[in-house]
């Protein structure tokens, strides 16, 4: 199925609704049914009709129907964040005494998951770096039953060989899961190595304008399904229909903006790459990194988010770096329009800031769908002021 089809024309059926062309917004609580028998049977099975909007809405299903082929999977889940997305995805595959592979440094609130959440129900996590599956292979205990993945990593971009590490999950009866939130389903697609259940958090690109958190969870239908006839009911997180709408409009527009930014990116990588402040630019695409042989194996291209090491022995000249910018907002998240710079001592008590760790010095900086030579101006304008402050 390609691309251009899934996204104009899959799930959605002109017909019911006066051949609109704009999906209607099924804004309802529940659904009424013809029969007692009728009712009977989506009491046996929820997930096989429309019953009440906790569970499925037809407007969700037009997504779910997309976003599902363009994982190119069964089938899938859409919910209120990808946070939920991320927990519904571990939760209904552990039980007390089991314990989980993940690689290290994923998303925070994954990483809150295994250090904070799952130990009160007494499941334990190991991590590994993640850049062999020789590691994994180590990790593995008698009561391990998930293997944890996010590649590549936002903010560092590390990446793992997602065909090797399924194909020892698959012989080894371990589920895999995927945070996919950097590549998209347009840049990387895990199951066709074998992944399991790939999950994205839809805030970024399928949303594409700032204006809604979600997340998608894709996979084969009998996995789905067991985590829709518990967790997704019993939680309640699923995303509300008009949610749903406003990521079938993103995704209306999700291959022509990916195409820009990645166009924007590299222009703006080509002209600050050699700037004299930064001490390294890390980016999976581009030729210093480490893993390129790898990211190009597994991904089509990448773009949007790189990270710098800048050149600097002072916290407070970083966040000016970051304060100054007139094209770059301070903000969580990427994914939209605007361009967003972060940096990483955002994260640390400023009298903790080391010169010398590398992470300190780190400013993530996420482009988006601007003119490229306004970015790169405001951006050589900081990286000049830099310099000037690091020789003075
Ligand atoms: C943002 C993000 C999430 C969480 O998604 P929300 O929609 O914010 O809940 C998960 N993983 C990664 C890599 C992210 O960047």
């Amino acid at each position: 199925m390609d691309i251009s089809y899934i996204i104009n024309a899959l799930g959605e059926d002109r017909e019911q609704y006066y051949n609109a062309i704009a999906p209607p917004i099924i804004q309802t609580s529940n659904f009424a049914v013809k029969s007692i028998d009728e009712l009977r049977q989506l009491f046996q099975d929820e997930y096989s009709g429309y019953l009440y909007s906790r569970g499925l809405n037809p407007t969700v299903d037009i997504l779910r129907k997309k976003c599902a082929a363009l994982d190119g999977t069964e089938d899938c889940l859409i919910f209120n964040s990808g946070a939920a997305a991320i927990f519904s995805s571990v939760i209904p595959f552990v039980q007390s005494g089991d314990h989980i592979i993940s690689v290290k440094n994923p998303y925070s609130w994954a990483q809150k998951c295994f250090d904070l959440f799952l130990p009160k129900f007494n499941v334990t996590t190991s991590y590994v770096e993640g850049n062999s599956v020789d590691q994994f292979i180590a990790a593995k205990q008698e009561n391990s039953k998930l293997i944890f993945l996010e590649s590549p990593n936002s903010w560092n971009y590390s990446i793992q060989d997602l065909q090797a590490i399924a194909s020892y999950a698959k012989a080894n009866q371990l589920i895999t899961v995927i945070d996919n939130s950097y590549s998209s389903p347009l840049f990387q697609r895990p199951a066709e190595f074998g992944i399991d259940l790939i999950l994205q958090s839809a805030t970024k690109y399928i949303g594409g304008h700032s204006d809604t958190v979600a997340g998608i969870l894709s996979g084969p239908k009998h996995l789905l399904k067991k985590i829709f006839d518990l967790e997704y009911l019993l939680a309640g997180n699923g995303i509300q229909p008009f949610n749903a709408w406003l990521l079938l409009r993103g995704l209306r527009t999700l291959p022509a903006r990916m195409e820009r930014l990645e166009k924007t990116c590299q222009q703006v990588i080509q002209a600050i790459e050699k700037h004299e402040a930064i001490e390294e630019l890390i980016f999976p695409f581009h030729h210093s990194f480490p893993q390129l042989k790898l990211a190009k194996k597994q991904m089509s291209t990448a773009c949007g988010l790189f990270s710098l090491v800048l050149k600097s022995s002072n916290a407070k000249q970083i966040e000016t770096f970051c304060e100054k910018r007139k094209r770059f907002l301070i903000a969580v998240s990427w994914g939209g329009h605007e361009s967003l710079i972060i940096p990483k001592v955002a994260g640390i008590d400023p009298n903790h800031f080391d010169p010398t760790n590398r992470d300190h010095k780190m400013v993530r900086i996420y482009i988006g769908l601007e003119d490229a030579n306004v970015l790169i101006d405001d951006l050589i304008e900081g990286l000049d002021e830099l310099k000037n402050q690091h020789q003075s």
